[in-house]
């Protein structure tokens, strides 16, 4: 099953239930470009390496493509346009005037030093440059890319405009032209809307027990704020493998542990575990086993296809919130319905990382820089605005959430389609 087929029968799904108009549907059922490059780049060890990258750009009827790099050996052109897909819809439900794109270099970037990094990094902008800009298309990081890489990115780019074009990229440094709070953008929007929800259905805190799937970008700080408001996070993994606590781990110290093991399984090895609590029972599990354990909410913060149809029925938690993209399959989300859990999903969940994206665009076209308190302000509305909208379409509709978000989604591209003619 292609990862594409998800998006599509999840645009379906919100077709069916809302006046959609077809040909629009049909636009949005196909990228409006793809691209294909085949990057060569003479390594340490003076062999020649071929590395193959993409950037596809969905649609662009509310502005600016945009959307991630992606670096990954598992990454292809099926997902690529997905994920582009996905950004389309994101940035329409906040109501963000930008479309959909995404990128992505085959590569474990793991295994590369840093100046082969930079040489990959710098040599695909040179090959996918013509297409992207400032007011075209403007990439960002996505899994396994970082603040470093979009200077490069940036940098790479204004070479060869031959003038300062730092807009042409998101998710900068501060000292290269970034936007404050664009590192924990993704978490902070996903716990203001996990949030509204919250204060919806009357949820303590303190007496809410969280599982979160992925300790990198989005979920490493997405633990900490939980924790910050009370919550009691039992299970944290990453993709070597995590550690699931009755009574609570102290995430901030397994981070501290993280960063000198490198990964979330070896500090269960260790001898002085200080992220346990004392009379804590744990258990070590896997990356998948970690979803079918005991909890309240389950946060997904890793990858794509998390849950299916093979392992939607042995979910326990009774709230889901997305933070990565697509981690539900259409199939899992039929049975999630059914055993009444409540998924609250990626294209509303994890879209503040794009609105400060955003900001960030804002900022550097205007060279004016905003505090921490004014972009948190401005988060905060644009995400409870979003909940909001998607929250009165899901009553109104009598859908679940998802569904919900891709009629607000689509409703939103529609009005701007039909005003602008359809040809
Ligand atoms: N990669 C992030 C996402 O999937 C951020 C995209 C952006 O900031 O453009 O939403």
């Amino acid at each position: 099953m292609f990862l594409f087929e998800n998006t599509l029968k999840q645009i379906s799904n919100a077709a069916r239930v809302m006046s959609a108009d077809s040909d629009l549907i049909k636009i949005l059922s196909c990228p409006q470009r793809k691209i294909e490059v085949n990057i060569p780049i003479k390594m340490e060890d003076g062999t020649l390496k071929i590395f193959q990258g993409f950037r596809v750009q969905h649609n662009n009827f509310l502005g600016p493509y945009k959307g991630g790099i992606r670096y990954h050996e598992q990454v292809d052109m099926d997902e690529v346009i997905a994920l582009s897909a996905w950004m389309t819809l994101k940035c329409a439900v906040v109501g963000i005037p930008l479309g959909g794109g995404k990128g992505g270099i085959i590569v474990n970037p793991k295994l590369l030093s840093e100046s082969e990094l930079e040489k990959l990094t710098r040599k695909y902008i040179d090959l996918i440059a013509p297409v992207i800009g400032p007011e075209t298309d403007v990439p960002a990081p996505d899994v396994n890319t970082n603040s470093k890489i979009m200077a490069w990115i940036a940098d790479e780019y204004s070479k060869l405009a031959g003038k300062d074009a730092k807009g042409v990229v998101t998710g900068k440094p501060l000292e290269a032209g970034g936007s404050k709070g664009r590192d924990s953008a993704t978490a902070q929007g996903g716990v203001y809307v996990l949030n509204k929800y919250a204060n919806e259905i009357g949820l303590k805190p303190s007496e809410t027990r969280v599982i979160i799937q992925g300790f990198g970008n989005a979920g490493g700080i997405v633990a900490k704020l939980l924790e910050d408001i009370g919550y009691n996070i039992v299970g944290v993994s990453d993709s070597q493998g995590g550690i699931f606590c009755d009574s609570g781990i102290n995430t901030s110290e397994l981070m501290q542990c993280k960063k000198g093991e490198g990964t979330v399984k070896g500090c269960t090895l260790r001898e002085n575990i200080t992220h346990l609590k004392d009379d804590a029972k744990c258990e070590v599990v896997t990356n998948e086993g970690i979803l079918e354990k005991e909890c309240d909410i389950l946060v997904l913060a890793a990858l794509e296809n998390q849950i299916t149809g093979k392992n939607a029925d042995n979910i326990k938690a009774k709230i889901i919130l997305e933070l990565a993209n697509g981690p539900v399959t259409p199939e899992a989300d039929e049975i999630l319905n059914k055993k009444g859990i409540v998924a609250i999903p990626d294209i509303l969940a994890n879209a503040g990382g794009v609105t400060v994206s955003y900001f960030e665009m804002l900022q550097n076209a205007g060279n004016n820089y905003w505090s921490s308190e004014d972009v948190a302000v401005k988060l905060k509305d644009t995400m409870t605005k979003a909940w909001e909208e998607v929250s009165a379409n899901a009553k109104k509709y009598g859908c679940n959430l998802r569904v919900a978000a891709f009629v607000t989604a689509i409703e939103r591209i529609q009005g701007k389609f039909l005003q602008q003619g359809k040809s």
